[in-house]
């Protein structure tokens, strides 16, 4: 499948515009992501079609707190990324080319959507698993398809996307799942082989848009855990993108090429304190217990939206999203509201 967003240059060379990056290929090479390759002066999706992994999960995985609380999306996912995180969770289909992952399966468009349409209790579709940018072509046909069928579309990503491609996306997609990793141009070039500023400017787009965003930040003992840092983030959220903006810290574990410890509770406990100052809707991920889970009034404290595992349930809010107790209005999307 041809790509888009790339120009031709000298000598049948090719740039793709899709991410920051803007690789230059020459004749037969791929871009950082491994997925998009130059074939002869054509700039190739390499991955269209190729699905690593279907599944219908809680939409409280992705992880979206406020968007449909206890139900379930398809989430669909291939190999590729345009980002090389020292920490990457997905590490083995994240970092790997078509040619080097030998579990792919062959979908189209409709086979997805159909699949979507026919599982019960299903808003829509997840693009998640590895970076879905990298995968624009197959995601914005199966987006696009779904839309017309009523379903529900979210992207999980980490937000490193030139500003052209994500406009046309958002004319698609419902909800976002942004990954912001770290509030430094060292963590994310060192860490990640990527850039912090594109990231920022795609949140802010994604919520002058009016679509659903949650933040997700994994925070890692050692690399992003200094508390200067981390409030000037919690600042930048609260005045660039407003205090209702939902935000999950996350709890790091040895994965990939890092083999530090695991964030100590203590230490998500103390930034969820701290983030709690800036923000109405905090959560914790990844921990033992169920602290940082539920869903409160920002202005009365009763609980919203319960949580124990995936297991959720709505216990405070009338049908329209408000507070059953105060009246407060909250940004949660229920059906219905
Ligand atoms: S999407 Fe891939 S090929 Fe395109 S600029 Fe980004 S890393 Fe390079």
């Amino acid at each position: 499948m041809e790509a888009r967003y790339y120009t031709a240059e000298e000598g049948h060379a090719v740039r793709c515009n899709l991410c920051p990056h803007n690789c230059l290929l020459k004749e037969g090479q791929a871009g950082l992501c491994k997925v998009r390759k130059n074939n002869d002066g054509i700039l190739l999706s390499e991955n269209y079609g190729k699905v690593c992994s279907l599944h219908l999960d809680p939409i409280e995985k992705k992880p979206l707190y406020h968007y449909y609380p206890g139900r379930n999306i398809l989430s669909v996912g291939s190999v590729g990324c345009n980002l090389h995180c020292r920490f990457c969770q997905n590490w083995e289909i994240s970092q790997s080319s078509v040619k080097d992952y030998p579990y792919l399966k062959e979908y189209t468009p409709e086979k997805i959507v159909s699949l979507a349409t026919s599982e019960e209790d299903n808003i829509g579709i997840a693009y998640t698993y590895n970076e879905p940018t990298v995968w624009y072509e197959f995601m914005k046909d199966i987006a696009e398809k779904a839309n017309s069928e009523g379903l529900k579309n979210v992207m999980v990503t980490n937000g490193f996307i030139n500003p052209e491609p994500l406009k046309e996306l958002i004319t698609v997609m419902h909800a976002f799942s942004v990954d912001l990793k770290a509030f430094t141009e060292t963590f994310y070039k060192q860490l990640t082989s990527s850039s912090l500023a594109p990231v920022l400017e795609s949140l802010k787009t994604i919520r002058a848009s009016g679509r659903h965003l949650e933040i997700t930040n994994l925070l890692i003992p050692g690399e992003n855990d200094d508390e200067k840092d981390f409030r000037s983030m919690m600042e930048w959220i609260r005045d660039e993108l407003g205090p209702d903006t939902v935000l999950h810290i996350s709890r790091f574990f040895p994965t990939y090429k890092l083999d530090h410890n695991a964030t100590p509770e203590s230490l998500l406990h103390r930034f969820y304190t701290i983030a709690r100052e800036y923000l109405h809707y905090v959560y914790l991920g990844n921990v033992s217990s169920d602290k940082g889970r539920d869903t409160t009034c920002p202005k009365c404290g009763h609980v919203l939206i319960s949580r124990s595992g995936y297991r959720t349930k709505i216990t405070g809010l009338d049908e329209m999203a408000c507070c059953d107790k105060c009246r407060e209005q909250t940004p949660v999307f229920i059906a219905g509201g």
